[in-house]
């Protein structure tokens, strides 16, 4: 029982000493000391094996305000490990790679038509592997797959639950994993943008995610973590509907949900314009274009006022959208909030979220980053 106790406090002393290297660029025998309180042979040791297992490098010498002699310095090996994360659509996926820091370190888009069957998700892990070889990534020192899912994903993360957009309900994990040596997880697309968002702007209180890519997705983030309600359906407020009669049909097959007001497949027809084409258009003042735009954002303002009066936290407007909008954008939105608003609003709680390239497979991929940092 006694070597059992000093183990753990060996292996928390080490664990420690790691989670110095993401408070400071720079370390530093005696950071390890001023911060942890550690002895020097204690110190010694664990810098000893974090060197071995590649987690941190010397990095040159600094000069130590207490002895004014010039000290080895060490820094986090960025390339230490790295987690990737990845989003199916209807025609193409995206990959993208971080590094132990947590950092977008590489990505891809790739052309790839969905379809629910073996050979897709062969072809899928076949081109990761081509993507890990290309970018020279070191397949051994990979944590995992975090995979963004536009629909519900089971607790365990490893089962769809409900995904209609693309049709792969009851898919599991073993489907990528046969072709793997690496962990995979599913992670409700929505959540990862809220995760990627919160990692970005490193924000501790409570707030709702309204992420608008092609289709719309909402997560609440509630004591640092999604809120996910007691069978995983919480959050999925691009469903909420009043006008049963309306005759915008919703992928869920109900009528008039906020997703038929607010995803961008509402805003654009698809088959004839990009996003980039309709926004050339905005600013050229086109105005056919701008009505549109307008009409559009009202409805935008219309959610938000709607998941505010749900819940009084703060609304990151996030996801693929963020790219064109601008700080006129949001002062627009702002204005139509306070018109048509129930309450007075003493300050605005809208915000425009920071992460622009893949946030849903950047948010996928960031929990085994946080996890293996965790479970060092
Ligand atoms: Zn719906």
């Amino acid at each position: 029982m006694k070597d059992q106790g000093m183990k753990s406090v060996q292996k928390n002393n080490f664990a420690e000493t790691f989670h110095l290297f993401y408070r400071y660029d720079r370390v530093s025998k005696q950071v390890i000391s001023d911060n942890l309180g550690h002895s020097l042979p204690t110190i010694t040791s664990n810098l000893k094996k974090l060197l071995n297992r590649e987690l941190i490098v010397k990095d040159g010498e600094f000069l130590t305000q207490k002895t004014g002699r010039p000290a080895q310095a060490y820094k986090l090996n960025e390339s230490a490990f790295t987690s990737l994360g990845m989003e199916l659509f209807g025609n193409y996926i995206t990959i993208i790679s971080l590094n132990a820091r947590g950092e977008l370190s590489a990505k891809e888009r790739i052309d790839i038509i969905f379809e629910n069957t073996d050979t897709y998700y062969k072809k899928i892990t076949d081109e990761l592997k081509k993507f890990v070889d290309s970018k020279k990534l070191d397949i051994d020192r990979i944590v995992g797959l975090g995979i963004g899912i536009q629909g519900l994903v089971s607790d365990d993360q490893r089962r769809v639950v409900y995904s209609k957009i693309l049709p792969m309900a009851d898919l599991t994990t073993a489907a990528f994993q046969k072709y793997l040596p690496f962990p995979v997880t599913f992670l409700h697309d929505a959540d990862a943008v809220a995760l990627a968002e919160q990692h970005a702007s490193k924000r501790t209180e409570d707030a709702i995610y309204l992420s608008i890519g092609e289709h719309l997705g909402t997560a609440m983030m509630v004591d640092g973590k999604i809120y996910n309600g007691a069978r995983g359906r919480s959050g999925t407020m691009e469903h909420i509907t009043i006008a049963m009669d309306d005759n915008r049909l919703c992928y869920c097959g109900r009528h008039g949900c906020i997703e038929t007001y607010v995803a961008i497949s509402t805003l654009i027809d698809e088959s004839t314009e990009t996003l980039t084409s309709f926004f050339d258009l905005i600013h050229s003042d086109d105005s056919d274009t701008l009505r549109r735009w307008h009409q559009y954002l009202n409805n935008v303002a219309e959610a938000i006022v709607n998941l505010h009066m749900f819940a009084d936290s703060p609304i990151i407007l996030a996801g693929e959208i963020t790219n064109y909008l601008t700080e006129k954008t949001i002062g627009y939105l702002e204005e139509r909030i306070s018109q048509i608003s129930a309450f007075p609003e003493e300050k605005n709680y809208l915000e425009l979220g920071e992460v622009h390239t893949n946030p849903v497979a950047f948010g996928a991929a960031l929990p085994l980053v946080q996890r293996f940092i965790e479970e060092i």
